[in-house]
């Protein structure tokens, strides 16, 4: 599809602003908006057309589907076909919240949004205006990050502005998002189930719900390209900033030096350092990504942006594992560093 350049308007989260949004995307149109994990590109999730036009404004290859968003765990009934006990289970818990739960389909949603497959996932948002938008659309929202295919997922309203203005209809400024990865995803469609991605709510959360699951093991790889990952979403690029990434995982002293050897290895190259350690380089940019796994999660995907925007050619990421975040954060990095990683 073709992409013509279209007015987009910002928004604001007031009722008013909200109630615009919804008519667009029960209009056919899109219109991104916060959620407590990254920002989603939504469109109804029950129009086919509307569904592609998200394809086409993110370059999103077409085999690679989209989470559907509903505002209450009574409308996954709308979009899934049955509910096992394991997955109702994680609906009491977590629902709302950061965890999209893989289901099979029902005919209500078109082919296009789950990329033809006969499984489709839903995810409930704790966000306010997240559920708000979906319940003044009265439609379930088909919405997958709202960046450019291959950029870091927006955290921040400006992230949004910057990958879509020109390309969808309307973009709400909700301010930044209060977990900053995708959500979990498990997979429910078949015997057991399985994290197919890492996120807010984590694998010790779903064992001390009581919910038995396992972790795919593609999650801290890549995936060949000629394999078919469970999760479409797996095999591509993601998260990529323009400048290197080089992971240096283990304890402060350990990590601290290896980066230094390296900054002086590349004397004359704008180098970036992301710090857990809060350490002091010299011939580097730093920012920081907080000390915890979790705040690291919020700050991950703002800094490879603003990298780029300091026109960074390496980035020396820290990494130590502190809490149950580290999976998740883990994922993006190794990603993000196409799995250039140094354990010292
Ligand atoms: P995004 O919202 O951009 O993070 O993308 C949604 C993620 O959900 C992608 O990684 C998809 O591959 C994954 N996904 C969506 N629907 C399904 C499904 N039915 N089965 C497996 N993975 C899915
Ligand atoms: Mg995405």
């Amino acid at each position: 599809m073709e992409n013509k350049i279209i007015e987009t308007k910002i928004l604001t989260t007031s009722e008013h602003d909200i109630k615009t949004a919804a008519e667009i995307i029960r209009g056919g149109g899109l219109a991104a908006f916060p959620t407590e994990t990254v920002y989603g590109l939504g469109a109804s999730a029950y129009d086919e057309d509307a569904a592609k036009k998200i394809y086409a404004a993110k370059g999103r290859p077409s085999d690679n589907p989209l989470i559907v968003h509903v505002a209450s765990a009574e409308q996954i009934k709308d979009v899934a076909l049955e509910i096992p006990k394991s997955a109702a289970r994680v609906i009491e818990k977590f629902m709302p919240g950061p965890i999209t739960i893989i289901l099979k389909k029902k005919d209500t949603i078109p082919d296009t949004v789950t990329a033809g497959l006969s499984t489709v996932a839903v995810r409930c948002p704790d966000n306010g205006t997240a559920r708000s938008l979906i319940e003044k659309a009265g439609v379930p929202i088909a919405a997958p990050s709202a960046n450019l295919s291959g950029k870091p997922s927006p955290t921040k309203a400006k992230h949004v502005i910057n990958d879509m203005t020109g390309r969808i209809d309307a973009i709400i400024d909700g301010g930044s998002c209060r977990v900053g990865v995708e959500s979990t995803i498990v997979d429910f469609s078949s015997e057991r189930p399985v994290i197919l991605r890492p996120g807010g709510v984590t694998y010790e959360d779903l064992k001390n719900a009581g919910v038995d699951v396992d972790i795919d093991r593609h999650i801290l790889e890549t995936i060949d390209a000629k394999e078919t990952p469970k999760c479409p979403g797996m095999k591509y690029k993601h998260y990529a900033p323009n400048a290197e990434v080089i992971v240096v995982e283990g304890e402060k002293d350990a990590v601290q030096s290896k980066i230094k050897a390296l900054i002086s290895e590349n004397k004359g190259k704008i180098i970036g350092v992301l710090t857990m350690f809060g350490a002091d380089y010299d011939d580097a940019v730093m920012l920081s990504a907080g000390d915890t796994n979790r705040k690291y999660a919020k700050n991950l995907f703002s800094a490879l942006r603003e990298f780029d925007e300091l026109g960074a050619e390496i980035v020396f990421a820290e990494f130590c594992e502190r809490d149950a975040y580290a999976l998740a954060v883990r994922n993006r990095l190794y990603k993000a560093a196409a799995q250039r990683v140094i354990h010292v």
